[in-house]
């Protein structure tokens, strides 16, 4: 199982028409002194970075994604739910974290925004499906936190609407509630058929 993981990593891959990076969650609150922080989700950002420029120096769409709760929202502890209080609308740790080079024609993607409903996949209650049908995509590269949370999920849903997905195995993190969750959402990723890539696997 690692030879072929590791193998994958090497698949060659570029960028081109009809493909979006979707940066998930980088948010102030996931990251190092947030509600929610998640271990080494710090590292990701410079390594998104290098793809979103990728992305954006072919004139390639990226859409960054959120989490953006009401106050009181159902995933919190105070309303029985597993999750600290984190990412509400307006503050501080909901806003995407300041050294993400964002281009400015970014499209965000606002979820889990209606208090009585948890959503972690960035397809469920959104309008993206919409977005990419309506902008030609027809692959779907996907990074960011959590690996085992919103990544997971919204590759479910890409690959149940017909995308071919590519993992960006080296610029996501897991929030491992359970030992070996993100572990797991990777095996589970590849048992539906997306591709794990990383930078170094970027065709020159
Ligand atoms: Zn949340």
């Amino acid at each position: 199982m690692n030879t072929v993981t590791k193998s994958a990593d090497l698949e060659p891959w570029q960028p081109q028409p009809g493909d979006v990076l979707l940066v998930t969650d980088i948010q102030n609150d996931f990251l190092a002194g947030g509600s929610l922080a998640v271990a080494g989700g710090d590292e990701v950002i410079p390594v998104l970075n290098r793809y979103i420029g990728e992305f954006a120096a072919k004139g390639l769409p990226v859409y960054a994604t959120r989490d953006w709760h009401p106050a009181g929202h159902c995933s919190f502890h105070e309303q029985g739910g597993p999750w600290p209080v984190h990412c509400v609308q307006g503050t501080y740790g909901a806003k995407f974290a300041q050294t993400l080079t964002l281009p400015p024609d970014t499209t965000v993607i606002s979820k889990a925004t209606l208090q009585d409903q948890e959503a972690y996949s960035s397809f469920q209650g959104t309008d993206l499906s919409d977005r990419l049908r309506a902008a030609g995509i027809r692959r779907v590269f996907i990074g960011g936190l959590t690996t085992d949370y919103c990544v997971l999920n919204s590759v479910r849903d890409a690959r149940q609407l017909g995308y071919e997905v590519f993992v960006l195995a080296d610029a996501m993190r897991a929030v491992d509630v359970q030992p070996g969750d993100g572990k797991r959402a990777e095996e589970e990723m590849a048992s539906l058929g997306a591709h794990r890539i990383t930078l170094n696997g970027l065709a020159a």
